[in-house]
């Protein structure tokens, strides 16, 4: 679907909520988020309604990265940051808020303390092959 009348996200492509703009084409706009965890923080939305990345047009996702590598170096060199995380929400669970996909671009400074609170599991025994396995069968029950 193009746009929900309900969604933050099309409110703001439609203008209908104001945003800080920094860059728009064809397929995508990006914008200050308007809560950031670092000045600079900015949102790329596809100008397309899906709720995440497996759900957008090919033409969208494709747009939405394209627009990341363009506008990753500036924000970094506006802000002066060192660097910066690319951050994709998909679901509720997953920290998703707005239901209409996007990008998040996070200028990332020394000792921040951004992003913080992940701990890295290990895999036992044959675990990790077990995994394995299982996702590449639903890749190619998908691809069937
Ligand atoms: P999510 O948690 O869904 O990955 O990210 C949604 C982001 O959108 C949040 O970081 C939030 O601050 C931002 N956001 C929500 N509503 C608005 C808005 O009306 N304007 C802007 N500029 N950002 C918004
Ligand atoms: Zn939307």
């Amino acid at each position: 679907m193009e746009r929900d009348p309900n969604c933050v996200f099309c409110k703001i492509l439609d203008g209908e909520i104001p945003s800080a703009k920094i860059y728009e084409d064809e397929k995508v706009l990006s914008f200050l988020d308007i809560a950031p965890f670092n000045y600079g923080h900015t949102l790329i939305i596809p100008k397309y309604h899906a709720h995440g990345i497996s759900d957008l047009p090919e033409e969208y996702r494709n747009a939405v990265f394209a627009a990341a590598a363009k506008l990753a170096p500036a924000v970094m060199h506006a802000t002066g940051a060192a660097g910066f995380n690319l951050l994709m929400n998909n679901g509720e669970t997953a920290g998703q808020t707005v239901p209409h996909a996007h990008l998040h671009i996070i200028p990332r400074f020394a000792d921040d303390k951004v992003l913080l609170g992940a701990s890295q599991k290990q895999y036992q025994g044959t675990e990790l092959a077990e995994m394995q396995a299982k996702i590449q069968a639903k890749i190619a029950a998908r691809e069937a």
